[in-house]
């Protein structure tokens, strides 16, 4: 098994399930995506292995259960990204309401700013917040550079 997937391995076998060839595949490709993946996508790219839509639900839904993926909810349907052992750090999402993309916007320095908010939000309001889940709907810089052509 890729070493990647060792921590993972862990996780899984700790909550009493077994780390099955499926669940090391479709896990993988999240983990080497750039992209934000719905269970339909992932069904697309794994379907040749002989891994069903139903399978690919189910895995998505364990593995979001055990804290190893985020969902995002947009418009009803959930994308998922890695949530631990992530390769980006913590970020914000934009979704663009014109061509559906999720955008990641993760700059270092927004990072930061953020989660300096977290600290004040957390102190002011007696809570501790594990994880954020902040979309922000508006038009991505293809299509504001679209709009711009089209208005002159
Ligand atoms: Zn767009
Ligand atoms: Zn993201």
């Amino acid at each position: 098994m890729d070493r990647e997937l060792v921590p993972f391995k862990k996780i899984i076998e700790r909550n009493g399930n077994i780390f099955t060839l499926q669940k090391q595949i479709i896990l993988k490709i999240i983990l080497e995506s750039k992209e934000h993946l719905n269970a339909k996508e992932i069904y697309k790219i794994v379907k040749d292995k002989n891994i069903g839509l139903a399978t690919v639900y189910r895995n998505l839904k364990e593995f979001h259960e055990l804290g190893i993926l985020k969902e995002l909810n947009v418009n009803g349907i959930s994308y998922y990204e890695m949530k631990i052992y992530s390769r980006k750090p913590l970020h914000i999402h934009l979704k663009c309401y014109k061509c559906d993309n999720i955008i990641d916007i993760d700059s270092r320095g927004l990072n930061l700013e953020y989660l300096k908010l977290n600290k004040i939000i957390e102190e002011k309001n007696n809570i501790e917040i594990s994880d954020i889940d902040i979309i922000f709907i508006g038009l991505c810089s293809e299509c504001k550079e679209e709009g711009k052509w089209r208005d002159q």
